[in-house]
């Protein structure tokens, strides 16, 4: 007998996997599974066994995605973080704590990176003016991404989220504070999340031993609670590479004189020219600078 599952968390050996029936079962990998405990991770779609009353995990399905960064302590190697997210979801506030829109780009970026679509969701909108928000983060839309204006005190924007997240696999991300908690219990609120249980993605070192997790949503879709993006490597991406996770800039791209323009200093790049003409934000050409330098 065998069953289809998601592997929602894994610790010393043991996994919880939800099963198509929506049970969550507590199972080991069989031991001729030629895949390592180690290369297992939350998202992954497996086929249990049951071996003899004890259900096991026989097979992994082929994965649709990954979200990778770089190992802890910036040694080479990536190191999946979650596997078959169907799109990153990044929260800020609109207020308390203050926007950075470098952080955002990083994240930004960090999806662009594995291919995964990202949304732009700004909370705590009830703080400010709403026009104000939108207007700060302007640059988003323009390059593409879909934007959330929510909060959980005037319940705003929250009903187009939860059709966001709804049947997919949404990786969460943003600073500590901004209310991803709260608007995941605001949106289902048999999910009893502690206040403050989401992960923060700043403040690097602390909690660096918890895993990812899977929270299944009530009403289909999961989200992926990612410490590890909180450490935020760009991982493995090349300094050309990063030309591409800026979308907006796509257009311009193969227009600068030299072909391997890096779009810094260069004479007759297209990419500056664009940003002197403001047909290109400052700020995210400053963001994609920034990042290039990182990488070199
Ligand atoms: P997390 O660290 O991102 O999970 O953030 P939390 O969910 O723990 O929220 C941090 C604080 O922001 C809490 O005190 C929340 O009550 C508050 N908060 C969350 N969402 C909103 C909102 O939409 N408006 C306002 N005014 N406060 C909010
Ligand atoms: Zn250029």
């Amino acid at each position: 007998m065998t069953e289809r599952g998601v592997v929602l968390q894994g610790t010393g050996g043991v996994w919880s996997v939800r099963t198509s029936d929506g049970a969550t079962r507590d199972v080991s990998l069989r031991g001729r599974l030629k895949i390592s405990a180690d290369k297992l991770v939350v998202g992954d779609e497996v086929v249990l066994e049951d071996a003899g009353g004890a259900w096991a995990i026989a097979e992994i399905l082929p994965r649709r995605s990954v979200l990778a960064r770089r190992s802890p302590g910036g040694s080479y190697g990536e190191r999946i973080v979650a596997a078959n997210v169907d799109q990153v979801v990044v929260v800020f506030a609109a207020a308390s704590p203050e926007p950075h829109p470098r952080m955002l780009d990083r994240f930004l970026v960090i999806a662009e990176a594995n291919e995964l679509q990202a949304h732009i969701v700004v909370n705590k909108v009830d703080l400010v003016d709403p026009a104000a928000a939108r207007a700060r983060f302007a640059d988003y839309p323009v390059a593409g991404y879909p934007m959330h204006f929510t909060s959980i005190v005037t319940g705003v924007g929250l009903d187009e989220l939860a059709v966001e997240l709804k049947g997919r696999i949404s990786a969460l991300a943003g600073p500590s504070g901004v209310g991803k908690s709260s608007l995941l219990n605001a949106l289902y609120p048999g999910l009893n999340l502690r206040v403050g249980t989401i992960s923060p993605s700043v403040n690097k070192g602390r909690h660096t031993t918890v895993g990812a997790l899977l929270h299944p949503l009530p009403d289909g879709g999961y989200v992926a609670d990612t410490p590890g993006l909180r450490e935020v490597g760009i991982w493995g991406l090349s300094p050309d590479a990063l030309d591409r996770c800026f979308p907006e800039f796509v257009a311009y791209l193969g227009h600068c004189r030299f072909a391997d323009c890096h779009h810094v200093v260069e004479p007759d790049c297209a990419v500056r020219a664009a940003v002197a003409a403001r047909e290109l934000s400052a700020t995210r050409y400053d963001s994609y600078v920034r990042l290039r330098q990182e990488l070199q």
